[in-house]
């Protein structure tokens, strides 16, 4: 099966010049999303993961069915304000100003064995400041996955100590 076909570019979204990658094709064909969740798990499955991370929001789609595959718990990564009780927040760079995203304090700890999950890999500053906020909690990292890569804007960079794998690369 080629996920790429259930990929949609949509031109000048959310604003003029980007190419928006639009996963709700993905979503909407049942055998595509079971295999996509497939292929993130197969490689991780012997690595003993506890803890799957995702990423709001469109890391939660994937991550959840991904920990349920996996038999680990999920932990969901959220804007700032949005979870009840006590946070670690980290922020990152946007290209005009900055954003950042919390964790619950207590979601992870030394120990546990850690897969991030998101659907993309653009300039990786989601990504590394959620990376920040799982080495802060003290837990290890053993892979992060997406779903799509964007490789002219090597966001792999700002991760490169880590094991990355991706589904599809643009
Ligand atoms: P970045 O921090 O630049 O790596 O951006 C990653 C986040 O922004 C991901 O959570 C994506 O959902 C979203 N994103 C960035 N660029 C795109 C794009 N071209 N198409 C779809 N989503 C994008």
């Amino acid at each position: 099966m080629n996920l790429n076909e259930f990929i949609r570019d949509v031109p000048d979204f959310p604003k003029p010049g980007i190419i928006f990658k639009d996963i709700t094709p993905l979503l909407n064909n049942p055998q595509a999303f079971t295999e996509a969740v497939k292929l993130i798990c197969k490689p991780v499955e012997k690595l003993g993961i506890t803890h799957v991370v995702g990423i709001e929001s469109r890391g939660f789609i994937f991550g959840t069915p991904v920990a349920i595959e996996l038999g680990a718990s999920f932990v969901p990564v959220r804007k700032p304000g949005k979870l009840p009780c006590e946070t670690l927040s980290e922020s990152y760079s946007l290209e005009y100003g900055t954003d950042s995203i919390e964790i619950h304090k207590d979601a992870l700890g030394k120990g546990d064995r850690v897969l991030l999950v998101d659907d993309l890999l653009a300039t990786g500053g989601t990504m590394s400041a959620a990376v920040k906020l799982v080495e802060k909690s003290g837990a290890q990292i053993i892979k992060i996955a997406f779903v799509i890569e964007l490789a002219f804007l090597k966001g792999r960079e700002k991760i490169a100590c880590y094991d990355i794998a991706t589904l599809l690369t643009y």
